[in-house]
């Protein structure tokens, strides 16, 4: 069994970013700069935010961080967003949610100009994504093509199982994987909370990827032997021997599983590190203008 280490992974890409980030200014060049719009004191929103911020101090990118009180109006946040479409200083940026009831999430995301939409969560991002053209890719699935295409782990004819369809994780996973790409050219099962028998699909699974958001819910007797586990969730669970008073657990009840795998990904230490390095590395894409001039 291979640990899929996120945490080496994402330092590597990180070297890589601080190396750019420094021939940038060595030419004169306009070093990346990435807002993150925060709305609400939400604990969770708050740990994403900052450590999105705190890594790009340490790539060298510029970063700027807005908040707002929770009862800021729908009008008054998609106005903010406006003004950052029009900031021709802010590369990229990223609305954090969940975003409070009263505000239309899908109102935010398609007022946030497709340029500079390095979440990807745009429609226009997610359809050319799912066109297989260049696009902002959405941080997270991101993130495990890296992961996968680093450790060199063969896709191609591979029976990929997603378990979990959000717009961010599942259901762009699901297309990424089916996409004639090096990193692509599986055998798509999508599930979801009303698939019936899930165990069914999963023991069929050359690469399982698993978001759904339930503590240890995946358990040995559902994996084939060798396949790929790549576990996206992250259960803040009560803990009073934690000095946090908490700690990190995944979708994958990791003691038992691992010795099934080829590769499995560590809950922390996996594919949470490798999601903020991904945004950074959209964002250095929109400071370049890559995919729209
Ligand atoms: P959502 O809650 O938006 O989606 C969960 C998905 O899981 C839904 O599609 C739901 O189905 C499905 N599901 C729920 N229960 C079951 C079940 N019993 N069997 C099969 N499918 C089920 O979650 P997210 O995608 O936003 O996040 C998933 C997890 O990943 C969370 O723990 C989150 O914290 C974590 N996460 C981690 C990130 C990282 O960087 N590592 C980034 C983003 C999220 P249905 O659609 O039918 O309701």
């Amino acid at each position: 069994m291979i640990l899929l280490d996120g945490k080496k992974l994402s330092a590597e890409i990180k070297a890589e970013l601080k190396n750019e980030v420094e021939n940038i200014r060595a030419k004169g060049g306009k070093i990346p700069h990435l807002a993150a719009i925060l709305v609400g004191n939400d604990g969770a929103s708050e740990t994403y935010v900052k450590s999105k911020v705190k890594s790009c101090e340490e790539v060298g990118f510029s970063s700027t961080l807005l908040r707002f009180e929770e009862s800021i109006s729908e009008q008054e946040l998609l106005t903010e967003i406006q003004k950052m479409n029009e900031n021709p200083d802010i590369d990229g940026f990223i609305v954090q949610l969940p975003l409070p009831k009263h505000i239309s999430e899908t109102k935010v995301i398609e007022t946030i100009a497709p340029e500079k939409d390095v979440d990807g969560f745009h429609p226009i991002n997610i359809g050319r994504m799912a066109k297989n053209l260049p696009a902002y890719i959405p941080a997270t699935p991101f993130g495990i093509l890296q992961m996968l295409e680093r450790y060199k782990i063969e896709t191609t004819g591979k029976h990929c199982v997603v378990v979990g369809r959000s717009n961010i994780v599942g259901s762009p996973m699901s297309i990424l994987m089916a996409r004639n790409a090096p990193i692509g050219n599986c055998t798509v099962t999508l599930c979801h909370s009303k698939t019936k028998d899930l165990s069914k699909f999963t023991q069929e699974a050359d690469i399982l990827i698993v978001a759904l958001g339930k503590p240890e819910f995946v358990t040995a007797n559902m994996i084939k032997e060798g396949a790929v586990v790549i576990d996206v969730g992250i259960t803040r669970l009560p803990d009073e021997s934690s000095a946090k008073g908490y700690r990190i657990v995944g979708d994958v009840k990791f003691d038992e599983v691992a010795p099934k795998c080829s590769y499995i990904t560590p809950v922390p230490g996996g594919v949470g590190l490798m999601t903020v390095v991904s945004l950074l590395q959209n964002t250095l894409l929109a400071a370049k203008k890559i995919f729209y001039a």
